[in-house]
Parts: C-alpha cells; structure tokens; sequence
C-alpha cells in the first residue's frame, strides 16, 4: 500500500534527535514558556527572514491573533474587509470572520491554483484593509503585482504560510513577504509539531508584542491583563521537537521536490492535469495537486491499487454550512478546482517502488 503520508516513517527518519530533544525537556521540568520556545523562536524568525517569530498554539490561532493584533492596534476595525482566496482550507477564512471582519472571496489562476493577481485590484473599496494570500499546497502565491496594488492602496498583506515553509519567492522566503504571516506546524505541515503548534512571523516590533501579549491572555506583565486574550502558547515539547525538524526541512524539501519531478516527468495522461510550477525555488510541494474531470473515479480506482489520495478539498468555503450567506454565490473557477482535485501520495519519505507504483496506476487510468 502507499499511504498519502506516513508520518511514522517521517519522524523515524530522525528519531534519535527527536527522543533526545524530547527527553531534555521531560526532565528539565519546565514545559511552557522556556528555553525551547525562546530558540525555537530565534530560529524560526533567522529562518524565514524576519525580526521576530511569535510561537501560539496552532496555525488558526496565528493567523487569528494577526487580524486581532490589527484591531488593537487601531490599523483595522470590525467591519473592514480583507481580500482573500475563494479557493483555501477554512481557517484562512475563519481567522478573518472570528474578528467580525468581511472577507471578500477573490478567484484562483486555474493553473496555479494561487490568488488571481489581476482580480485584486478590482475588489478594493473603502472598506479594504487587507489581503491575506494563501501558498497553498506549497507554492508561492506572492507575486510584484499584488505587493504593488497593496502598497497603492495602503493595505497591509498578510501570508498563509500554513502550508508552505520553506518556499521561495527570488531569494526571500514566504512569511517574509508581506506585513505579516501565519505559521501551522500542525503534525502534517511540512514542518510538522506532535500536536497543534503555530507561529506569526513580522518585522513589525508593535504588531509581535501585541501578538504576544494576546496569545497570553492579553498579558505582557506577569497578573496584569492589557486585552481580553487567550491561553494560545506554544509548549515546551513542541518547540523541542520543531528545533529538530527545523534543522532538516530543507532536505526534506529536496526529497519533495525529487518526488514531484518524477511524478511531472513520467505522468502522462490525457485524462489528468499536473500542476503547474512557476519556479521550483517556489514551491514546496506541500501537496501534489492534480485535476481529472472524472476525478471521484480516478480516487476510487488508485484505492483499488493500493494508493491513498486526499481531496484538498471537496468543499469550498463559500459552499459550506457555517457560511451560509454566501452559499449562492458563484465562483466557477474555485468550483472547478473543488470538483477535480486531487493530491497523490507526497512526503519525504517515498520510495522509489512507491513512486513507481503510483505513475504506473494514474498512467493507466483510462
Ligand atoms: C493547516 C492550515 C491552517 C491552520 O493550521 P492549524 O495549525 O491546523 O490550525 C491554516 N491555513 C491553511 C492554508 C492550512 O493548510
């Protein structure tokens, strides 16, 4: 059988480092708010490219306490809208709504998959105050076009860095970008935790101290509460283990990328569209996206042949129950992606047997 992802595998591949790491903080008796997160964050910030990386609980809360953040800082109010992809996982979206903001759904480019550049111009009104762009499945949405139509309206620009750590737009990474980024460690994330952690990444030093304090139920001094915030810290443990992992994504990127070129080079079938890679600095291959019209058949018949895939994802936000405002809404391209996609085994951990097995089905799929 090849899995989607055998995470089991990925963390065995550096399994005496992570014990070891683990262990430390086990013993050390300190388990939130220590030495781990602390150089997690110096890391992580030296990493992306930024002056400061906030550890929190988890991606949602990351992007989350960046709109909050805006808000206390005056810069945005309840009310104001915020540009964003139609086509994204939920919590891009939810982020923006949980602070009574209006996102305002903007069509992908069909190719990439990212944010149409040329559409955003077109959504600014009074209202904007932002664009959240999305790297989604691992490749760079960032282009010179939206940084310019932000810095023309003076909207702040925000990534989802979810899903692509590690990404390169020339030679800044995604998360660097823009005003500010959130980050998911999520077990699955290229750069994964073991359980629920996150990050925001700034060179604003207002907006990481009052990401901060929010994360820490609004406190900056130790019983003294500035906002109403929330407990949404990142543990000791998590923090260890992403110090490990930290130091090996870059070659577990490159193993992605082999994946990704065998599967580019030797998939053909007229019945399926690979995804096209602007640059191969830019993409991470969180996911390998493909679209097939007939593509609930195609899923059924790589099950028979023993290969996992995963819908990213079957259901888009404006069609969803908790948005039911928006449920009549129409955007044919996001529904188009929705309806075809398809994401085939990736992870840094595939054989070439693996890898074998999983063209050789999809090539002979009529
Ligand atoms: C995973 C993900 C998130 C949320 O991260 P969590 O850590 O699961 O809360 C946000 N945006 C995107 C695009 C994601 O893929």
């Amino acid at each position: 059988m090849v899995k989607f992802l055998d995470l089991q595998a990925v963390t065995a591949k550096y399994a005496e480092e992570i014990h070891e790491a683990v262990q430390r903080v086990v013993d050390s008796g300190w388990y939130l708010q220590g030495e781990e997160n602390r150089q997690f964050e110096e890391n992580y910030a030296a990493y992306i490219g930024t002056r400061y990386a906030i550890g929190c609980a988890n991606g949602l809360d990351a992007l989350i306490w960046i709109f909050r953040a805006y808000i206390e800082m005056g810069v945005m109010q309840p009310g104001d809208e915020i540009i964003v992809p139609a086509n994204t996982y939920i919590a891009s979206i939810l982020a923006i709504t949980e602070n009574g903001l209006v996102p305002v759904l903007a069509e992908p480019d069909l190719e990439t998959y990212q944010i149409d550049g040329n559409r955003i111009e077109r959504l600014v009104t009074s209202k904007t105050k932002g664009v959240l762009i999305v790297h989604l499945y691992g490749q760079c949405a960032y282009t010179v076009q939206i940084g310019e139509v932000c810095d023309r309206y003076g909207l702040k620009l925000i990534e989802d860095n979810a899903q692509a750590h590690g990404c390169q737009f020339g030679h800044r990474h995604t998360g660097a970008l823009g005003d500010a980024a959130g980050h998911s460690f999520y077990p699955g994330k290229n750069l994964g935790a073991f359980g629920d952690a996150g990050a925001v990444t700034t060179d604003d030093p207002e907006l990481a101290e009052t990401v901060r304090t929010l994360a820490n139920y609004g406190s900056a001094q130790k019983y003294v509460f500035k906002y109403c915030g929330r407990n949404s810290r990142l543990d000791e443990i998590q923090a260890a283990v992403l110090n490990v992992k930290l130091k090996h994504l870059e070659e577990d990127i490159e193993a992605r990328k082999l994946v990704a070129r065998y599967y580019i080079n030797r998939i053909v079938n007229p019945l399926v569209t690979l995804p096209k890679v602007r640059d191969w600095y830019a993409h991470v291959f969180h996911i390998f996206p493909v679209r097939c019209p007939e593509r609930d058949r195609l899923q059924k018949y790589l099950a028979e042949a023993g290969i996992q895939t995963i819908i990213h994802y079957p259901i888009p936000p404006h069609k969803q129950e908790c948005y039911k405002e928006w449920n009549s809404l129409v955007f044919p391209i996001t529904e188009t992606i929705h309806a075809e996609e398809l994401s085939l085994p990736m992870s840094p951990v595939m054989s070439d047997v693996d890898m074998e097995l999983v063209v050789n089905a999809v090539n002979a799929f009529r």
